[in-house]
Parts: structure tokens; sequence; C-alpha cells
């Protein structure tokens, strides 16, 4: 395939199958795309592009994809890019285990560590084709943004944000309220709007059981000042909502305490919302709150969310791998699989019988591609192939034993596509995979590095994995 940046003429990719997730929901069954610079420049059925275009482009610049299907990049809504090196350490544990012996103890001595756990977490990403993450808020955003930006991936960065909160590790003590804001201010400062305006920089509130009313508050005024979007885990548990029914004297959980003090608002993205009832979709609804459903973590963690209730009620759903320590896969394309399937099942639970129409396909694809993009508050330029967009998107070549024989398109691209059918991705213009292979950094030194500062930062923390199997 040819490289715009080398050839610095238009790149026309043409013979696809293009689905645009445009408003239109078009597809073109032989398809073309121009891109010039960073951005999409024309889009149509493969004769007229050719026939409009061919003559400006280098002829290494006009390339075949040979009916590969070429879609938006997908847009992973919430991830935990400091935890990659965690993967592992609390697999079968339960809740308490989890937080307050593995990974509260890894995130507290985590230090440049976000560097490399980032890169690796990024690798992953891109293979599964996502051009776009959102931070979940973690340690050290530096580091994160570092890694973004050698990448080449488009990122909304958020640090990990408390100002109270029981349990933390002894040399992890919350920060104060002005603190937690100052620095993410900070962060704002130096990162927002870096590496050719790839990275966002967005506050973080790390669940509700950690931050006082005063970082709620000043958090959602100094948001909107800034224009940017807050990311905070809401209703994961039904602990978390019988303990703000306790100590903030309401009668339901989270949701309905945050509609009481104003902090619902369009910017506002909440992970997870697994245990929300109808009243509080209704409250999400009217203020445009955003929703990252995160299939494999709910299921293993949380329990089941109202996801086909929240999208009835327009509310826009996307999705989310979470963090390696949650699901261990960080492959979107595994979550859109999980998110029909797991949403088709819950119906027994809900009426006694599954319902195979929930969350159909395209249903899918919308929270992969531009439900993603309307979370990030990115959707005025990506989530969808259009004139005028920036370039992000990705290569499926279907032709291989996962996906043949391709009698519906459209739905083998949720329930038969695997991380492997994708073969290339492009963000900004630029390709970040071709053939499979991560173009800006060395995957292979990326884990090897990664193998030994996960086994440091283990030992730093003091977390020892006992065993499961008779070792010899
Ligand atoms: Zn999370």
């Amino acid at each position: 395939m040819g490289n715009v940046k080398e050839a610095r003429s238009p790149l026309i990719l043409h013979n696809a199958f293009l689905v645009t997730m445009d408003p239109a929901a078009r597809v073109f069954r032989d398809g073309a795309l121009v891109v010039v610079g960073d951005r999409i420049q024309a889009l149509g059925p493969s004769a007229q592009i050719l026939r409009d275009f061919s003559h400006l482009a280098a002829a290494e610049s006009i390339v075949d994809l040979g009916s590969r299907f070429l879609l938006p990049g997908f847009v992973n809504t919430h991830v935990h890019t400091s935890q990659q090196l965690a993967r592992g350490i609390a697999d079968d544990v339960d809740l308490k285990t989890w937080l307050h012996e593995r990974i509260w103890p890894y995130e507290s001595r985590m230090t440049e560590d976000s560097y490399l756990s980032t890169l690796l977490c990024g690798i992953e990403l891109i293979h599964s084709g996502v051009t776009c993450f959102a931070e979940a808020g973690g340690q050290h955003v530096s580091g994160m943004a570092r890694a973004v930006k050698e990448l080449g991936l488009r990122a909304c960065l958020t640090q990990s944000t408390m100002d109270t909160g029981d349990g933390l590790p002894e040399n992890w003590s919350a920060s104060s309220t002005d603190d937690c804001i100052q620095s993410q201010k900070e962060l704002y400062k130096k990162h927002h709007n870096t590496a050719d305006g790839r990275i966002r920089v967005w506050f973080g509130l790390r669940q509700i059981m950690n931050a006082t009313d005063q970082l709620l508050l000043k958090t959602r005024d100094v948001a909107e000042e800034l224009k940017t979007g807050i990311h905070m885990h809401v209703a994961e548990i039904p602990y978390e909502n019988q303990l703000v029914m306790n100590t903030r004297k309401i009668n339901h959980g989270t949701v309905t305490y945050l509609e009481k003090i104003g902090l619902l608002r369009s910017n506002l993205l909440a992970a997870h919302s697994v245990w929300i009832n109808e009243e509080e979709i209704k409250f999400f609804s009217k203020a445009g709150v955003k929703v990252s459903h995160c299939p494999a973590a709910a299921m293993r963690m949380l329990g089941f969310a109202p996801v086909k209730e929240m999208l009835e009620a327009g509310i826009c759903v996307s999705l989310g791998t979470d963090g390696a320590p949650s699901n261990n896969r960080m492959s979107i394309v595994d979550e859109m699989y999980l998110a029909s399937l797991i949403n088709k099942g819950r119906e027994a639970y809900m009426n006694g019988q599954t319902n195979p129409t929930a969350l159909p396909a395209v249903a899918i694809l919308e929270m992969v591609t531009i439900n993603g993009a309307k979370s990030v508050l990115w959707d005025n330029e990506i989530g969808s192939l259009e004139v005028g967009k920036k370039a992000d998107m990705i290569v499926v070549n279907p032709f291989s034993w996962t996906m043949v024989p391709l009698h519906d398109r459209i739905s083998s691209l949720v329930y038969c596509m695997r991380t492997e059918n994708i073969d290339s991705v492009m963000c900004n213009g630029q390709w970040i995979m071709k053939d499979h292979k991560i173009l800006n950094v060395n995957e292979e030194e990326v884990t090897s590095l990664a193998m030994q500062a996960s086994d440091d930062l283990l030992r730093r923390a003091g977390i020892y994995l006992p065993k499961r199997m008779n070792y010899l």
C-alpha cells in the first residue's frame, strides 16, 4: 500500500467494500476513498473516484484493496493503559482482593512504567482496529502522552483522580481537592491538542467513593470552562449505590445523586453504569450523558448493564475494553462480539427467554464507530468515513477461514471478524499498521521490555501470585 507521507500525493484506496457509517448508512460495494494530508478528500464508487482523481495521484498512491473492507477506525471508550503491565495479576479473585491486594498496590508503585504500559496496550489496540481511545484514568499521564504520540494513535487522556477514599495503600493517600484540579489543569496545558491534534486531555473522577462533593463540582466547572470531557466510573456495583444512599442521604444510588448535584452533562462519559434504574436512565438521556459499556469486565465483576434500555432511551452507548486486569483482552473486536451475545442472553435472565434480536449487528457497529466518536466528543472529525473528516480508518481482510463465505457482510463484521482479520490501520492520514505490522514502534522490543518492567513492578509492589497447580 502507498504511504501518503512518502508519496506526497493524494492516496486513493479503491476496489473496497466501503462501510461509511455516515448518517445515511451508505455502503459502497465497490468503493473508493481519497486521502489528502490528514483528511478524507472524497469517497464514492471506485469508477467515479478513479476518473476524477487518478490523474492527481502518483501510481504508487493508487491502491487496489482487492474487495477488502474499509471501515472507520474503532473507538475504545474505556481503557486503562497504565494497567497493561498488570494483565493476569488478578484472575479469578474476588473484588476486594482484586482492588486492595492487587490493583492499588500495583498502581501506587507505578512510575515511568506508564509509558511502556501504554506502548504495550497501544500495540494491542491498533491490532484490533482502534484508532482512538479514551483513557479511563491512570497514573503518569505524561508517559501515556509520550507513548500515544509515538504510536500515532488518537486519545483522550485522563488522570486517575481521588481526593478521599478508604483502603488506599500506605504510600498512596488521596490528594487534596485543589491538588487534583491543579495537576489536571497542568496536564491540560501541557498535552491538550498536542501530537498534531491527536491528544486531548480530559478530567477524571475515579469513582464517587473516592470523590468529595467539592471535587465533583469543581471538576464539572473546570471541564466546562476548558470545554473538555469528564471520564468517571459510575454505578459499577450494588455496594457503591448502597454507600451513596447511606452517606449522601439519597433514595437511590450514584446516578440519582449526580443528578441531584447537577453533575450530569453532555460532556460526562460514564463507564459501566450497570446498576442504574429506569428513572436514572431518563436522567442520563435528558442530560445527554454518554455511556461506555465494557461487556467482558461487566461479566467478570459487575453484572448485566441495561444496554438495550439505554439505547432505546436515546443514550449514546459505546464500547470499551476496560483495563487488562479486568478483562485480559484489549481487543475491541472481542467486545463487539461479546456485547451482542451478552445482551441477547441477558433477556433470558430478565424475561425467561433470550432475545436474538437485541443489539443487532448494525447497533454494535454504531457503538464502536460513531457512538464512540460522540462519546469522546470528537464526532465532528471521526467516527464515520465522510468528506472532510479525519482519515482514521481500517482495512479488514475477510477472505480467510474466520469470515468466509460472507453471505451477510455487515453481520460478519460483528459475529465472525477476529482481531487477525484487521490488516491495516490509518490514523490522522498516516498508516500506523500495515499488513499486520505496527509501523511506528518496535513491537518485539516493547514486548520484551514490558515483560521485564512488569516483573520489576510486581516485586516493588510486593504482589506474589499463588501457584494454581503443581509446578515442578
Ligand atoms: Zn475502568
